[in-house]
């Protein structure tokens, strides 16, 4: 499928925008008619989209099935189950005097949305705030990531089959297509990757006084206390590494932990990722680098970076280390004695290599991160509530959670987002409708009421004034 020409993308605006305001996608019947097409489009694709990710990220079907299609379904059903309860408009609580005038709160679509996914899960975070704006009685523009090319041409095909076409329109392409959408208005922006194209998107935005909602990304520490169940510890750390190589916004990026833990940790994480590493059904590899359950890095551009990262630590690699040019691919990778001031400490890895940084104490941790970045998410491995409570208050971060790692993204009823520079705004269940919703303030006000109103109307005089 060939890119969209940037030249068409002024008419596909114009298009959303008049059915927009045709009024045709506020009807909540509408909507859910597109919201049971959107799971149809996942549910009957299933086969294609773990092709497509075969062939972007080398990422094998159990992954997408599990981290893609799975939560994406159930976000969908989600929001089929409750929107219209959403939907409803809620009666304000007020004050006695005003009771007469109905005041009312009304979901009301935003309008027109711009959604800009990216590519190491670009089946989810794609759909999911494109279901939002469905819901929400939006229309949208959508261009998925360019680096995963597969997906994003079988969304381009897939969204015309399914979709009403003159609400949501499919744009291929890369910068250039995405700088020409950004100079069009929007009443929405919902933009997921890094944090330089998020500049980008927000500065944008800002010429038209449109709300963005930013998910970026960020170093998210995961703190290791000597109390923590070493085992599960190791498993739940190296999985957030395995699982598509890394390539996570809220992964695991580095490990925060004390000398005494560290040597325990390290000689666990070796035993997980041996047993992840096992050779699938059929290969007979026992090199993780041929191993087909492990994607590879997306393309060159992010190998090369990763490698250069790791080329340039002064740290010690003490698991894997070995990489394949060809196929882009990096072996899980630990590597101790890593400093604050380590090329692997310089920006999100983004990507299978695990630093660890040890520190005496749960203070040096807790001012380590104060130090950085508000991280999008913060892991914190221990038995003990009270120092876990410890570090949550004396910390920021987009999410938080004690012993296991990923979960804030799957857990129903959580909050999905950054906070500082992870970006802002959140979505899932409710919130992805209320990203894409306005609450308009209505009130009807009774003429009978000038009785009690009148006194706000000049001339002010004193009588007046004592009755207030
Ligand atoms: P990226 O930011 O380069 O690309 C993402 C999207 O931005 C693509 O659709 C691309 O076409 C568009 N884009 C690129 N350059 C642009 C420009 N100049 N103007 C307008 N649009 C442009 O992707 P990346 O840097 O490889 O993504 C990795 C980052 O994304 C990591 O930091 C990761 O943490 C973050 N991320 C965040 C989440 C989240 O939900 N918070 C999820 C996945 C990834």
């Amino acid at each position: 499928m060939t890119d969209t020409n940037v030249d068409d993308i002024p008419q596909a605006h114009e298009t959303v925008y008049r059915t927009f305001l045709s009024g045709k996608t506020r009807p909540l019947a509408w909507r859910r008619n597109q919201i049971k097409q959107l799971g149809f489009l996942v549910q009957d694709n299933e086969d294609a989209f773990c092709k497509a990710l075969e062939q972007d990220l080398g990422r094998p079907a159990f992954e997408t099935i599990t981290a893609e299609l799975t939560p994406i379904k159930a976000e969908i059903n989600d929001v089929c189950d409750h929107f219209e309860k959403w939907a409803k408009p809620q009666k304000a609580k007020t004050a006695f005097s005003w009771v007469a005038a109905k005041p009312t709160v009304y979901s009301e679509p935003k309008g027109v949305a711009l959604i800009i996914g990216t590519w190491n899960y670009p089946i989810t975070l794609l759909l999911t705030p494109l279901l939002g704006a469905i819901s929400a009685g939006c229309t949208a523009l959508v261009k998925p990531a360019e680096q995963s090319p597969a997906t994003a041409a079988l969304i381009a095909s897939l969204l015309p089959k399914y979709l009403d076409p003159s609400a949501f329109i499919c744009i291929l392409g890369a910068v250039p297509q995405a700088t020409t959408l950004l100079k069009l208005r929007y009443d929405h922006v919902f933009y997921t990757g890094s944090g330089g194209v998020g500049r980008i998107v927000a500065k944008a935005a800002a010429e038209h006084l449109t709300p963005v909602t930013l998910e970026l990304g960020g170093k998210s520490p995961a703190v290791v206390l000597d109390d923590a169940n070493v085992d599960v510890v190791a498993r739940r750390i190296i999985w957030a590494k395995f699982v598509n190589a890394g390539q996570i916004c809220i992964s695991t990026d580095y490990i925060l932990t004390t000398p005494a833990m560290e040597p325990k940790l390290i000689a666990a994480m070796k035993r997980a990722l041996a047993t992840f590493s096992a050779a699938p059904p059929g290969e007979a590899s026992t090199s993780l680098l041929q191993n087909s359950a492990f994607s590879r890095i997306v393309n060159v551009n992010h190998y090369k970076r990763i490698s250069k990262l790791l080329d340039g630590t002064k740290g010690d690699i003490v698991v894997g280390g070995k990489r394949d040019d060809k196929e882009n691919k990096i072996e899980v990778t630990i590597v101790r004695n890593v400093k604050g001031d380590d090329t692997l400490m310089s920006e999100e890895i983004f990507g299978p290599v695990l630093p660890i940084v040890t520190l005496p104490d749960i203070d040096s941790m807790v001012r380590f991160i104060q130090d950085r970045e508000t991280p999008l998410a913060l892991y914190v491995f221990t038995q003990s509530d009270k120092k876990r409570q410890y570090i949550f208050e004396r910390t920021r971060s987009g999410g938080f959670v004690q012993n296991d790692v990923l979960v804030q993204f799957l857990i129903p009823g959580l909050p999905f987002g950054g906070t500082g520079q992870a970006g802002y705004g959140n979505y899932h269940g409710r919130r992805t409708f209320d990203t894409f919703s306005h609450e308009r303030a209505f009130a009807s006000v009774p003429t009978w009421m000038d009785s009690i109103l009148a006194l706000r109307y000049p001339p002010y005089t004193p009588k007046k004034l004592k009755m207030l």
